[in-house]
């Protein structure tokens, strides 16, 4: 069910060019990864585009890394594998994370209790958005 979690991780390459995140054993360069996510309007990313309520509300925002505190707020069940949500302790906004993103966050011993503080980025696997966790704050 899960052979998401083989190859991918963190690269610490530190190119140019890399994302910073690992897929299928090697690193994924930013000219491969989509510009934009689909958020909704509270700032919540949305783990697919069809992810909305009845409303059906979404924006469309620019993919940057960005600093945040998140506490781990439960997980959930997709038709591929289980994600992970973590919630910004600052905006209450609500973060779908893959368990590759889940597995390099613990791997570089970044959560610590129920909660992790850090550089994160979005990133797009299949038609999946979710968290990545790209290093300590600088
Ligand atoms: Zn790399």
């Amino acid at each position: 069910m899960s052979g998401e979690l083989t190859g991918t991780g963190l690269c610490n390459c530190g190119a140019d060019r890399c994302t910073g995140y690992k897929r299928d054993g090697r690193h994924v360069e930013k000219r491969d990864m989509p510009k934009l996510a689909p958020y909704r309007p509270n700032g919540s990313l949305c783990h697919y585009e069809k992810d909305v309520p009845w409303d059906g509300v979404i924006e469309w925002r620019p993919i940057e890394p960005f600093h945040a505190a998140l506490t781990y707020a439960g997980f959930r069940r997709g038709r591929s594998a289980a994600y992970f949500y973590w919630t910004d302790d600052a905006t209450g906004a609500r973060y779908p994370m893959f368990m590759s993103g889940m597995d390099g966050a613990l791997e570089a011993g970044a959560v610590q209790g129920n909660r992790i503080t850090g550089r994160f980025t979005v990133v797009k696997m299949g038609q999946n958005y979710g968290l990545s966790y790209l290093g300590p704050a600088e």
